[in-house]
């Protein structure tokens, strides 16, 4: 990690002090040293998920940009007395770093979700940024690394979002960054579903409100699981606080 943000420790994982301008202004700038940095997104569940899985840790840790992604996120750190900027979803610091870099016409290459996905993601955001480049897809169900690495490779991406969902693409992105001639990449969740118009975002009314999550449950009811971690999150913050 090299960057000179402030890192803010929410329950044992390391987030950067960022608002979502400096986030996209710095991740421009690393793109170009083209070093195949990660970026990583970490909401509530992700952040309980790390507390109990060392390689997922080690993965985020190991981050150049570790962006708070969940509402929860920034509940938490105020309560703990050490509030950051903003929330910064990740879904927009990739839009607006796409939009920056379609003023220059840089590349992309979308890795994840299921066969068809990227593709569509691919031509829907080529109408939006016309001069970026889409050099590559690839879906996220594969068993061989290495035809996928190749397939990077010769591509030589800006940009690579890697949406395998967590902890995959975090760890896959650690394992794999000393390998992979790419500018950046970005752990990107779900996001290709949403840019191929499979999944809606909530409205923006919603997100302004911190509600996305609840928007999310109520057109996918099977993530109550999953969202169980969210008040588990909260539980934690108020007992480290107590404990001081
Ligand atoms: N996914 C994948 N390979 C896998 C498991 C998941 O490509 O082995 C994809 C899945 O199709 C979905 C994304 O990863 O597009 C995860 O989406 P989810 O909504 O769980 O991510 P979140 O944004 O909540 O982290």
């Amino acid at each position: 990690m090299n960057n000179l943000f402030s890192r803010i420790d929410i329950l044992g994982v390391p987030f950067d002090n960022v608002t979502k301008t400096e986030a996209v202004e710095y991740a421009y700038k690393i793109q170009s040293e083209h070093k195949a940095y990660y970026v990583v997104t970490p909401n509530p569940e992700i952040v309980m998920r790390a507390r109990e899985d060392e390689e997922m840790l080690s993965a985020v840790k190991d981050a150049e940009l570790v962006i708070p992604d969940g509402i929860g996120v920034i509940y938490g750190a105020k309560f703990l007395g050490t509030p950051m900027k903003e929330r910064v979803p990740g879904i927009d610091f990739t839009t607006a770093l796409m939009e920056k870099m379609n003023e220059e016409g840089r590349s992309v290459f979308l890795f994840g979700s299921k066969p068809g996905v990227a593709d569509k993601a691919a031509e829907n955001l080529s109408a939006r940024y016309p001069r970026i480049r889409f050099v590559g897809t690839n879906d996220g169900y594969f068993t061989d690394d290495e035809p996928i690495i190749e397939k990077i490779n010769s591509a030589k991406p800006d940009l690579m979002l890697v949406c395998l969902g967590a902890p995959k693409q975090e760890k896959w992105m650690q394992k794999n960054a000393h390998r992979l001639d790419v500018g950046l990449m970005i752990g990107a969740g779900g996001s290709l579903d949403v840019f191929a118009g499979i999944v809606e975002r909530a409205p923006e009314k919603w997100q302004k409100l911190g509600l996305e999550w609840l928007y999310r449950l109520k057109k996918e009811p099977k993530r109550i699981i999953r969202m169980m971690n969210l008040p588990k999150f909260m539980i934690v913050v108020i007992f480290s606080k107590i404990r001081g």
